[in-house]
């Protein structure tokens, strides 16, 4: 496994002595040592603008298409036409829905969600909304899965855009996204797919899902961070969200950061050739984590158990809270998440557990590991031990457990 040690040399993990055993690759992945030398490359040698018409800039161009070309591969985009860079996957949420929410205006001013998308596409309805938009947010089942029944009640002729995730980043839920596109289909809507922590762990096809915008995020490629893209299938209409040059054909305008777009590119392209692999490898790891840690008194999966992302495992404990559990777990230097209290500066558990039906006090339990490449089966024992222990430690400290 050299591909596992240059991963772990690079991150700062030590092979063999279990130093670090980083469980949050939903947050941040490390670039891919393959994609890196290309980066690298391409700060060095590749400074050229993609709109410029000398030689520098046309091999700039050329460089800018290929990476164009590779993403379009990914997720079986009819040409690399389809693919708008941006620069994140928050960047690509906004563009999709208040680019087609405001394009498609004389359709209606209606937009729809799931209860459980992520803050940059409710915030964008939400912005939307203060326009004069109606919102109608899609309840989610207790396992994070949309409801079908309601989704099609609640789309009319003056919806412009749905948004539904392909997969869920807090609960590894995956969406049912063909029955869900046909339904949007059958009323003639657009139906726009975040797909940020699904892809390069599940095989996605925008043409035979029925998607129409789709949005993509590098690092979560193992690319490097500071780019995005947004599929727009031939025939949709947007309008940009940044003005100015004219760039990515007048969707996104400002000068595309060329070695993070090319480092996607090659990300991709790796993402497609060794994600099966990948997928399976991590299944088994996720699966016996679940097996495992679900032993522990008072510990609940939060999401599906089958139509999950095969790199995630969440859980909810009773009695203790995530931010504690976090801190502790990071103790034994193993890095996980929590769902539950806020990057966002607020005590509100997360929107998603509170989606499926926790009640505030379970949300706040939660912990969610995503793994990646540099996990493996040998790390479970001492992780479970970890978890095991950091929930004793937290009960015996909780009013709540009395
Ligand atoms: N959508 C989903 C599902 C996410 O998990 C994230 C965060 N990784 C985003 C969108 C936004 O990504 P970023 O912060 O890189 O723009």
């Amino acid at each position: 496994m050299i591909w596992h040690s240059m991963l772990g040399q690079q991150c700062g993990f030590r092979d063999g002595d279990m130093e670090r055993i980083y469980l949050d690759y939903g947050s941040s992945k490390p670039i891919d040592p393959r994609v890196l030398e290309l980066v690298r490359r391409y700060l060095e040698h590749n400074y050229g603008n993609p709109s410029s018409l000398h030689s520098v800039g046309l091999e700039a161009k050329r460089a800018l298409e290929e990476a164009r070309a590779k993403i379009a591969e990914l997720i079986n985009g009819e040409n690399e036409r389809t693919i708008i860079f941006t620069g994140s996957a928050t960047e690509a949420n906004n563009l999709a829905i208040k680019g087609a929410a405001l394009r498609n205006i004389g359709k209606g001013k209606e937009v729809a969600a799931s209860t459980i998308e992520h803050i940059s596409v409710l915030n964008s309805m939400k912005e939307l909304q203060k326009n004069g938009f109606i919102l109608n947010l899609i309840p989610v089942d207790s396992t994070g899965i949309v409801g079908l029944e309601k989704l099609d009640k609640a789309l009319t002729k003056n919806t412009t855009v749905t948004s539904i995730m392909y997969a869920n980043n807090e609960i590894g839920t995956i969406e049912p996204i063909r029955e869900i596109s046909k339904i949007v289909h059958d009323k003639g809507l657009y139906l726009h797919v975040d797909a940020t922590a699904a892809a390069g762990y599940i095989p996605i096809d925008v043409q035979a899902d029925g998607i129409d915008l789709l949005t993509l995020s590098s690092n979560d490629l193992y690319g490097p961070h500071g780019a995005g893209a947004l599929y727009v299938k031939p025939g949709v209409k947007l309008q940009p969200v940044l003005l100015g040059g004219g760039q990515e054909r007048g969707f996104r305008s400002g000068t595309e950061n060329l070695f993070a777009i090319a480092g996607m590119g090659q990300a991709a392209r790796i993402a497609k050739d060794e994600m099966s692999q990948e997928a399976d490898r991590l299944k088994g790891v996720r699966d016996k984590l679940i097996k495992e840690i679900l032993t522990i008194e008072g510990s609940y999966l939060t999401g599906h158990r089958t139509h999950r992302l095969p790199n995630h495992a969440s859980f909810r404990f009773n009695h203790i809270e995530g931010e504690s559990i976090l801190l502790n777990m990071d103790m034994h230097n193993i890095q996980v998440s929590t769902g539950s209290a806020c990057s966002s500066k607020t005590l509100e558990p997360s929107h998603v557990l509170l989606a499926i039906g926790l009640k505030h006090e379970e949300a706040h339990g939660s912990m969610v590991l995503t793994l990646g490449r540099s996990n493996k089966m040998e790390e479970i024992p001492t992780i479970v031990k970890a978890v095991e222990e950091t929930v004793e430690r937290l009960r015996k400290l909780s009013p709540l457990s009395k």
